[in-house]
């Protein structure tokens, strides 16, 4: 079986979602195909959640109203007038009118769970109909009767693994499946997701849990490219990365995969292939557990981060002065992305800023706290590349004249990473492609 999950600008219109289908069909091998919902629409989903939460309850009705025109439209376009047209205006009306009904009545945390999984629950729906339109022989299992996380909010393995055979048998000797990605249920049953871009996740839990050949990724690019082309004019797809590489990448800011999806590919021993619905025939990224290749394979950027500077005279010499700096992000869920250490200072950076200032207030009581926002991480990555190679030479290199916060090497072999002022990112990313890849 083979995992083909589509993104949502993939599926992003009436004419995207039949060459999707055309695509999947063209496919002998048996398949689960993996939708997100169409783009813009789970945006539009949390528009409205955010209208109910603060009473606004006109402008949600017209934020629903909009996306219903919206839905109608793709749905006029996408099947011919007569029964599946009807079936999928019946589909829509229902969907609809459960979305109305939080207009009705209070608005919880978990409602808005409810009302945003609807993304997925469309898209899927109206494929499975216009692969019935189109003659092909398609089944639509939930994702809500299988996909689910634990009381961690982490997925639970055997659950899926189980559940997800349980729906399989039902439909012996058939061989193309579809399914919602980004839904699922949590330890209580309720409906849940598995966070904003979540479908990748969803598609490699998926491929882990049916053992499948591979995990392909189709988006609206070629693969992981060498550096990040809403920067670099010049940049180049690359054709394999070792599961470190692409996690590497994956979480310093390259935003083809979210970074989640490649540990358990790893774990389960699955390829990932990132494919281009554009240009289905181009060779896209493979990622597997061989490395290939020797230095820098690719730069990655992450934005919005923020520096933590604690200073204290009673660190110096001292032991259990980290463990109690540590203590704190952990009490307030901040994960740390960046850490250097002086003898009577720490560094550090998080991307979450959202308890900040109760985390500054704890950390006083340590030293004296400086911060700086508007900071990006750069990475340079490749197989190795900070186990003695020339690699961070070249990278400093690349980069004189830039402003260095925070420089981290040897905490991942595969990984160099610098902190810069965010004012920098760009020239920083040219410069390291000129510099690095020669083009
Ligand atoms: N529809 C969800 C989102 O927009 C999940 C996904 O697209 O992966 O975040
Ligand atoms: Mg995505």
């Amino acid at each position: 079986m083979m995992i083909m999950k589509f993104g949502g600008t993939s599926v992003g219109s009436a004419e995207r979602i039949k060459a999707v289908a055309k695509l999947t069909a063209s496919y002998e091998e048996p398949k689960m195909v993996v939708l997100s919902a169409m783009s813009g629409t789970t945006n539009s989903l949390l528009e409205i959640a955010d209208f109910l939460a603060k009473k606004n309850t006109d402008a949600a009705q017209d934020k629903i109203n909009l996306l219903e025109k919206q839905y109608q439209l793709v749905a006029d376009e996408l099947l011919s007038a007569g029964e599946y047209r009807e079936m999928s205006y019946n589909l829509l009306r229902e969907h609809f009118s459960y979305i109305r009904s939080f207009t009705l009545d209070l608005f919880t945390a978990n409602e808005i769970k409810c009302l945003v999984a609807q993304g997925e629950l469309l898209s899927t729906a109206l494929f499975e109909l216009y692969c019935h339109e189109s003659g092909i022989e398609a089944f639509l299992l939930p994702a809500l009767n299988f996909m689910r996380i634990d009381r961690e909010q982490e997925p639970d393995h055997f659950y899926i693994k189980e559940n997800l055979q349980r729906e399989l048998e039902k439909y012996p000797g058939k061989s193309f499946f579809i399914t919602q990605g980004f839904i699922c249920r949590n330890a209580f049953g309720e409906i849940d997701n598995l966070k904003r871009g979540g479908s990748d996740y969803s598609a490699a839990l998926i491929g882990v849990a049916m053992n499948a050949s591979a995990i392909q990724i189709w988006t609206d690019i070629d693969g992981f490219h060498d550096n990040d082309p809403r920067f670099v004019k010049d940049t180049h797809a690359i054709a394999e990365l070792s599961f470190d590489e692409a996690a590497e990448l994956a979480y310093f800011g390259a935003k083809i995969l979210h970074p989640s999806t490649i540990l358990p590919a790893k774990v389960g021993g699955i390829p990932v292939i990132i494919k281009n619905t554009l240009d289905p025939q181009a060779e896209g990224t493979t990622i597997t557990d061989k490395a290939s290749g020797k230095g820098i394979k690719a730069i990655a950027a992450k934005d919005g981060i923020t520096a933590i500077r604690v200073k204290s005279g009673r660190m110096l010499l001292a032991y259990g002065f980290m463990r109690k700096v540590f203590e704190i992000f952990e009490i307030y869920k901040t994960p740390i992305d960046m850490i250097t250490t002086s003898e009577i200072s720490v560094s550090l950076t998080i991307d979450d800023t959202s308890r900040l200032s109760r985390i500054i207030d704890d950390l006083k009581h340590y030293g004296t706290v400086e911060t700086d926002h508007d900071q990006t991480i750069i990475s340079a990555v490749g197989e190795g590349i900070a186990e003695g190679s020339n690699a961070a030479q070249s990278v400093f290199n690349a980069l004189s004249g830039i402003p260095v916060r925070m420089i981290s090497y040897g905490g991942s072999q595969h990984n160099i990473s610098i902190l810069i002022p965010s004012s920098f990112k760009s020239q920083a990313l040219n410069a390291l492609s000129a510099h690095l890849f020669n083009h």
